[in-house]
Parts: C-alpha cells; structure tokens; sequence
C-alpha cells in the first residue's frame, strides 16, 4: 500500500552539532530537545527510514523555532532537501508570527522555493494563541494565496503529561478553524481531542475543512482512536502521521493497517487523503 507519511520532523547537521547551545537560546527547541532522549534527525535519516518502512513521501515539518533567524536557515535546509529528494521530500516551513512583517517575507520566500505549508506551530513556545486571530490573519491570507496548509501542535487539555505537551489545546485550533473555514488546516496528534466534539452539529461543521493527523498515537490513545476519530470526522479527515524520528514509521504504518478501519479506509488514512490536499496540476510535488 503506499504511504504518505504527513508528520515527520528533519532538521540540519548543524543543529544536532549546535543541540546543546541551541537548547539553550531557543525556547521551543529547548523544550522538545534539552533532553537528550529527544531524537533528531537529518534527511538522509529519514529517506533510510522511508526506504524501511516503504513510505513513498513524507511531509517534513520544520520545528516551532523562537528566532526568525533560526527559522530562515532551517527552511533553507528543508527546501535544499525537497530539491535533493524531489520524488519523497515535501517541505513545509517554520515563521515566527510575532516578527509580523519579516515572518510574510520568508513566508513568500518558502513559498516560492516550493514549501507546500507550515508547520508545526507551536504557538505555546512561540509566545502567541491560535485564537490570536488579528496576529496570524496577514499569515494565513498568505499561505492560502499559494495553496499552502498550515499544521499546528494541538495535546490533550487532560490525561498523563510527557516532554512536549505544551498548553495548545482544543479551543485554540476551533477558534482557528471558526475564523479561517477556507483554510486547509492540519492539527497533529489527533488534534488534542477535538475531533471527538464533531458529535455537535456545531463542532462538525466548522471541522469541514480541518484534518487530523495521527502523530504520535500510541503515545496518547488506545488503538480504536483510528475508528473512532474516522467515524467523527470522516475517514477523509484523517492524515497519516508518524512524528518520526520520535517513533518509527515503520510501527506507525503497522498500527493504521492493524486498526479496525476497512481496506479503503486505510488507504484513504495512509495516501489518498494526503494526496488530494497535496496534489498540484496533476502532480503531488509539483
Ligand atoms: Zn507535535
């Protein structure tokens, strides 16, 4: 079955050489990556894990950086890499919305270098709310004008804590959601839980044009979360996500076809739906 991988991180040499420093100088780095469990991966990492997991292509997500500056030169690393993998590597970037003007700058500039959204935000270390609609509308009017989507980190508001948490949860991503229903809008890790408030009519259809991705599942939730989340929102909602390097694709893919979802809907979870949203002229990487 092919595999579209929607969640995985990559980030440059120089930031797993600098990890030390930059922990320290970087809010939201520090955060994921002080402890050195916390993996990081490069590129060519995750084109190994693809080719092991037989995942065709994978979205890599930059990191929610604090500096403008560090977001710059790590999208210059994600975009390098989509042009060293064109067939398996689609890049999205990182701005920090805070610095406004200079954040809609790079964001043209990734977009022009073929960044196909941003992501993930992580609004609680990046210092701003998803519900800051008057922040994030310059942004989102932009990523929309070049079809871009937008992926946010989203947790649980309840259940154990873990390295990463953070505080983003549901009523940040339904404010988003309510003011931009044009949007393509990806909220990870099952998206903090909101997908289970689409039992009122309300929730259901400003979730419209919302996507769920399954980051990190087995982490938070038992294994019926496949089926149930895809009965809530649609199996066309759901986006298959593995948060690699935290967690092998390979266990990822095994956990969608182990689930109770029929063939179809498997297939929907794994490649089409994330194929539909990617695709461009005819092509998926175009
Ligand atoms: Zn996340």
């Amino acid at each position: 079955m092919r595999v579209v991988d929607f969640h995985t991180h990559v980030v440059p040499p120089w930031v797993i050489q600098e990890r030390e420093s930059l922990a320290h100088s970087d809010a939201c780095f520090g955060m994921l990556y002080s402890n050195p469990r916390g993996r990081l991966a490069t590129v060519e990492d995750l084109i190994r894990s693809m080719d092991e997991a037989h995942v065709s292509i994978s979205v890599a997500l930059n990191i929610g950086w604090c500096s403008h500056d560090l977001c710059v030169r790590t999208n210059d690393y994600l975009i390098e890499s989509a042009g060293k993998w064109p067939e398996r590597i689609i890049p999205f970037c990182m701005v920090q919305p805070t610095s406004t003007d200079f954040a809609l700058k790079e964001l043209e500039r990734c977009a022009a270098g073929g960044a196909r959204g941003i992501g993930e935000l992580r609004p609680d270390a990046q210092q701003y709310s998803l519900a800051d609609i008057e922040l994030l509308r310059p942004l989102v009017n932009v990523a929309s004008s070049h079809r871009m989507m937008l992926l946010s980190h989203v947790s649980e508001p309840v259940g154990h804590e873990y390295p990463g948490k953070g505080t983003i949860t549901v009523e940040q991503p339904y404010a988003l959601a309510r003011a931009f229903p044009e949007a393509n809008l990806v909220f990870a890790h099952w998206g903090g839980g909101l997908p289970f408030y689409a039992l009122m009519p309300e929730v259901k259809n400003t979730l419209a044009n919302v996507y769920f991705d399954t980051a990190a599942s087995r982490y938070l939730y038992r294994p019926e979360v496949f089926e149930i989340v895809s009965r809530l929102v649609g199996a066309d909602h759901v986006l298959f996500g593995s948060d690699y390097p935290l967690l092998s694709q390979q266990r990822a893919v095994d956990e969608v076809i182990q689930s109770t979802l029929d063939r179809g809907e498997q297939t929907s979870l794994l490649s089409g739906n994330a194929t539909r949203l990617l695709q461009r002229g005819g092509s998926l990487l175009g």
